[in-house]
């Protein structure tokens, strides 16, 4: 497997983000808190400082093409396929209450979890190997694709911001697209229009996800 070409030369990425270039693109909101750390490590190459006790929640896609400038003692980091926290929202309860008020939510490009479909018969082959049987391995693999899949990387991290923006009302997130290539952090355009929007929190979006949460 190879590095995706950088994301600034990707039609399908490039119109869609915008550019953390200098340190004043860092929104507002996003200054003087862990989220702008996580973006000076990513973009300026200032390493974060080693604090002692949590400061942020990272999720990211499992992606071996990616790793976290972070030190140790500093973030709770939950890794899971395209980065979704759905299933997750026991260990966000335990975050929160460690007094973390930071997430940030990695999405990258050329994310296998949008070719997840093409994946499941070697995913159900590999269980089968593990000693499932079947039918189990299918049944599971099949509605699990069906839960991780994601057409496009960007829309899905929209989609899992408005979901947990739905459950927890007290954090701040912080979305982003990694570049594969170079490791930056980019901003979705959408962020920008919805962040303030006072109706997110009945956006009817993910509705099926969070009853199955009860
Ligand atoms: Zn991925």
């Amino acid at each position: 497997m190879t590095l995706p070409e950088s994301i600034a030369n990707d039609p399908k990425y490039a119109k869609r983000l915008l550019e953390i270039a200098e340190e004043k693109d860092i929104p507002k909101e996003w200054q003087g808190t862990p989220i702008e750390s996580l973006i000076l490590a990513h973009n300026f190459q200032k390493p974060i400082t080693e604090v002692g006790k949590p400061k942020l929640l990272i999720a990211a896609c499992i992606e071996f093409r990616y790793s976290l400038p972070v030190p140790r003692m500093y973030a709770y980091v939950i890794r899971r396929a395209s980065g979704r926290l759905v299933g997750s929202e026991f260990s966000l309860a335990y975050v929160f209450a460690q007094g973390v008020k930071h997430i940030a939510l990695i999405g990258h490009n050329d994310c296998g979890m949008t070719q997840v479909h093409a994946n499941t018969p070697a995913m159900i082959e590999a269980l089968i190997k593990q000693g499932w049987h079947k039918d189990r391995a299918e049944e599971y693999i099949r509605y699990q694709a069906a839960r991780y899949s994601i057409e496009d990387e960007i829309d899905a991290l929209k989609y899992e911001y408005i979901r947990l923006k739905r459950l927890f009302r007290d954090v701040c997130i912080a979305p982003f697209i990694v570049c594969l290539d170079n490791t930056n952090l980019y901003l979705p355009k959408w962020y920008e229009e919805i962040k303030d929007d006072p109706t997110i929190e009945r956006n009817k979006v993910a509705d099926e996800e969070l009853l199955t949460l009860f």
